[in-house]
C-alpha cells in the first residue's frame, strides 16, 4: 500500500486520499477525587492531545507499555468511553460525522460501521449465550429479528472465520482461546463494518495460534477492504500486520512511521529501546539491548519537559524543561523529540 501523509503543527495531514478517520487532539483525563466530598485534586492524562489519520484500506498499529494510553486511544474513537476534548471526524457517505459530539441516534448509527475486537476471547464472550445468540446480537438489535435470517448470516460469518458452521448451538466453554477469538471476530463482522479496532485481538493466544489469528485479519481486510487500527504491545505482532505504527508514551504519540521505516530507522529512543527487546530470529546478528531505568511516568504526575527524560539514555538539560512537538522529519516520519536528526538510533536488520 502506498501512503503519502505529511505533518502540520503535530497533525497528520492527508494529500492523496481520503481518510476514513481523522483523529484531532482527543484528550481523555480521568479526575483523582479525595476526601468526603470527591474534590478533585488532579487529572490521569491517560490520552493527552493525540493526532491522526487512518486511511481507508489501512491497518495502523498502535503500541506502547502498559499505561501508555493505547487501548484508551481505541475505545475513545469508538465512544466507548467519552473523550474529555477533541475530535473525531469519520466519513460516512459522503460527509464526516464527529464521533466525540454525536447524538445517540447518529452514534448508533455509525456502530455499524466502527466495530471493536476484544482482548480477552474468554471474558469478552457470555457463556450463557450460544455461538448463534452471541454473533447474531448486534444482528437482532440492528433490526435482522427473522431467526432463520440471523442463522443463516452466523452460518456464513462462521465459515468466513474458518469455523465449522454447525457449531451454531455450542456454548464459549466448548471451544479453545483461538477459536473463541475467531468468533468474537466473526460478531465484530456480523454488520459489515468498515473500521474495527482490534485491542490486543492475540495477547491473550498461545503463539503457534496468534499467527493463525493474524492471518485470518489480514485475510479478513482484504476481503472486506476492512481498515484496522491494531492496539498491541507485542512489536513482532505489529509488524507482521501494519502498514503504519504509532508509538505512544504517556498518552501520546512520540513516533509515527511507516512500518518498515519504523523497525529499521526509529528516530525515538523510547522506539529504539522498545525494538531492542524485539527477539531477532536470526541468532547471528547481535544487536545491543537498550534496557530503560525507571519505570512508565505515572499519567496523573507527567514528569516536565519530554514526559520521558527520566528514562531516556540521551537526555540533555533542555529536554527536562522544554516539551517536544511531533514534528515530521521525512515524508510520513514524525518524532517528538529534541533530537531528532541528531541522534543515530540502532533498528531492527531484516
Ligand atoms: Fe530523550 Fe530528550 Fe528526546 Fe525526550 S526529547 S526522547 S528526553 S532526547
Amino acid at each position: 500500500m502506498r501512503l503519502r501523509v505529511c505533518f502540520m503543527e503535530g497533525i497528520c495531514a492527508m494529500r492523496e486520499q481520503n481518510a476514513l478517520l481523522r483523529v484531532r487532539d482527543l484528550k481523555k483525563h480521568f479526575p483523582i477525587t479525595r476526601g468526603f466530598f470527591n474534590t478533585v485534586v488532579g487529572q490521569v492524562k491517560a490520552v493527552d492531545g493525540v493526532s491522526f489519520d487512518l486511511f481507508e484500506g489501512e491497518c495502523l498499529g498502535l503500541v506502547g507499555e502498559s499505561g501508555s494510553g493505547k487501548t484508551t486511544v481505541g475505545r475513545t474513537i469508538l465512544r466507548a468511553i467519552a473523550p474529555t476534548a477533541g475530535e473525531v471526524w469519520f466519513r460516512k457517505d459522503s460527509e464526516e460525522v464527529d464521533v466525540a459530539r454525536a447524538p445517540h441516534d447518529v452514534l448508533k448509527s455509525l456502530r455499524r460501521d466502527m466495530q471493536m475486537i476484544f482482548q480477552d476471547p474468554y471474558a469478552s464472550l457470555n457463556p450463557r449465550m450460544t455461538v448463534l445468540d452471541i454473533i447474531g446480537e448486534p444482528l437482532l438489535v440492528n433490526g435482522v429479528a427473522e431467526r432463520r435470517e440471523r442463522e443463516t448470516r452466523v452460518r456464513e460469518l462462521l465459515a468466513q472465520v474458518g469455523l465449522n458452521p454447525h457449531f451454531l448451538r455450542r456454548y464459549p466453554h466448548a471451544f479453545s482461546g483461538g477459536q473463541r477469538q475467531r468468533i468474537g471476530i466473526a460478531r465484530a463482522l456480523a454488520l459489515h463494518p468498515r473500521l474495527i479496532v482490534a485491542d490486543e485481538p492475540v495477547s491473550a493466544l498461545d503463539v503457534s495460534v496468534q499467527a493463525q489469528v493474524l492471518n485470518l485479519l489480514q485475510e479478513l481486510q482484504e476481503k472486506f477492504g476492512l481498515t484496522y487500527l491494531f492496539v498491541a504491545h507485542d512489536l513482532s505482532v505489529v509488524r507482521h500486520i501494519s502498514d503504519r505504527v504509532a508509538v505512544m508514551y504517556v498518552g501520546k504519540v512520540v513516533e509515527l512511521a511507516p512500518v518498515d521505516q519504523l523497525f529499521h530507522s526509529p528516530a525515538h529512543p523510547y522506539t529504539e529501546a522498545l525494538l531492542s527487546a524485539v527477539p531477532n530470529p536470526d541468532p547471528r546478528r547481535k544487536k545491543k539491548r537498550v534496557l530503560l531505568s525507571g519505570e512508565v511516568a505515572d499519567p496523573g504526575d507527567t514528569p516536565s519537559g519530554c514526559a520521558f527524560h527520566p528514562r531516556c539514555p540521551y537526555a540533555e538539560d533542555r529536554c527536562k524543561e522544554e516539551v517536544p512537538e511531533l514534528r515530521e522529519i521525512a515524508p510520513g516520519h514524525a518524532v517528538r523529540c529534541h533530537l531528532s536528526g541528531v541522534l543515530q538510533l540502532e533498528g531492527m536488520a531484516g
